[in-house]
């Protein structure tokens, strides 16, 4: 099987296992694992942040940077179709108690006109009060896009007093395809996470980072939500791994996700423009061909290829390290047979 469907799917390498087996641990919830302090101090480095917090998921880890800038009651605003609001099964509002505005716009990309119409900072006892904006880069459900409005935004945030929210999830890709420190993107935003279990290839992990103050309270959060842990340090060192030896290789998977991209475009013409593929996502919408979504999936599936589906007419590839050129250029194929 090939399994384009998410860069979730990698297993640990050798040498990734070597290190989780080898690494010193300790109590984490006493600050004695030597090996997820390493992590949180690395990661917080990398991103130009004095502090950081190892978490079991990337939700967990938005959660708590988001209770971390909005109080109950207030709002956050974020694009439509942003993991925070979509795909993190209403957390914000059971847990943080916050409500969301949105903003659409294709690629899931910044607009700064349609912010600027969304923020209520204080609009007196009659109306919700805008606390923060979350903005994902690069923007998953966008298919990979590295945000085009980042700095320009951040900028009017600053302006305006208002804090900025990343959800870094794959800041990685869009630092690597852009050529942009990743804290040169992290550092303008008062909270970020990023994933070591999508493309890095982790199995386990994310990191919020913040300023000293803001992690402390989310340390105490996540242990509210249940999430504290012990001897961590056998994830953190995959983490560490990840970071250390996965990062720059993903240019390969942008590589391999545009040849992806032209092949389908040759097989159904319009589905996916193959210079718009940016980082390893690809979207092919797929309305034109007379196929459904669903159908492709599972013919796909019978001739060993797993590809995702999001929306009613869109197909979904992502490409990570555990698919090879060969793989990528044969699930290609096969997905473009059944297009046509
Ligand atoms: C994957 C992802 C997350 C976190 O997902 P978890 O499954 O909770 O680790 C957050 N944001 C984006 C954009 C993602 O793609």
């Amino acid at each position: 099987m090939i399994d384009l469907r998410s860069d979730t799917v990698t297993k640990p390498s050798a040498g990734m296992l070597a290190a989780m087996t080898s690494a010193p641990v300790g109590d984490d919830v006493y600050g004695e694992d030597p090996t997820v302090t390493e992590l949180e101090n690395e990661i917080a480095a990398l991103l130009g942040h004095e502090a950081g917090l190892f978490t079991v998921t990337g939700s967990l880890a938005n959660i708590l940077g988001v209770r971390a800038l909005a109080a109950p009651g207030t709002e956050v605003l974020c694009e439509a179709s942003a993991h925070i609001a979509r795909a993190e099964l209403g957390a914000h509002a059971a847990i943080n108690g916050i409500t969301t505005r949105t903003w659409s716009a294709p690629g899931g990309q910044i607009d700064l006109d349609q912010i600027r119409a969304l923020i209520a900072p204080d609009l007196g006892p009659y109306f919700v009060t805008t606390s923060a904006v979350s903005v994902e880069n690069t923007h998953n459900f966008g298919g990979g896009t590295i945000q085009t409005s980042y700095d320009a935004l951040a900028d009017e945030l600053d302006t305006i007093g208002l804090p900025l929210h990343l959800d870094g999830a794959r800041l990685w890709n869009a630092s690597v395809a852009s050529g942009t420190p990743l804290s040169a993107y992290a550092s303008r935003a008062a909270a970020a996470s990023v994933c070591l279990s999508k493309g890095l290839g982790a199995p386990v992990g994310s990191v919020l980072v913040g300023s000293a103050e803001l992690i402390k309270e989310a340390r105490v959060w996540r242990k509210r939500l249940g999430a504290g842990w012990r001897q961590a340090g056998v994830l953190a060192a995959a983490g560490l791994y990840a970071v250390r030896n996965n990062f720059e290789r993903l240019a390969e998977d942008h590589a391999h996700a545009r040849q992806i991209a032209e092949l389908l475009a040759d097989a159904a013409p319009g589905s996916v423009k193959p210079d718009q593929v940016e980082t390893n996502i690809v979207v092919a919408d797929i309305a034109t061909t007379g196929k459904s979504v669903a159908e492709v999936i599972e013919t796909a599936k019978t001739q060993g290829v797993l590809i995702g589906g999001v929306g009613a007419t869109q197909l979904r590839l992502v490409t990570h390290l555990d698919a090879s050129a060969s793989d990528c250029r044969k699930a290609a194929e096969t997905i473009a047979r059944l297009l046509q």
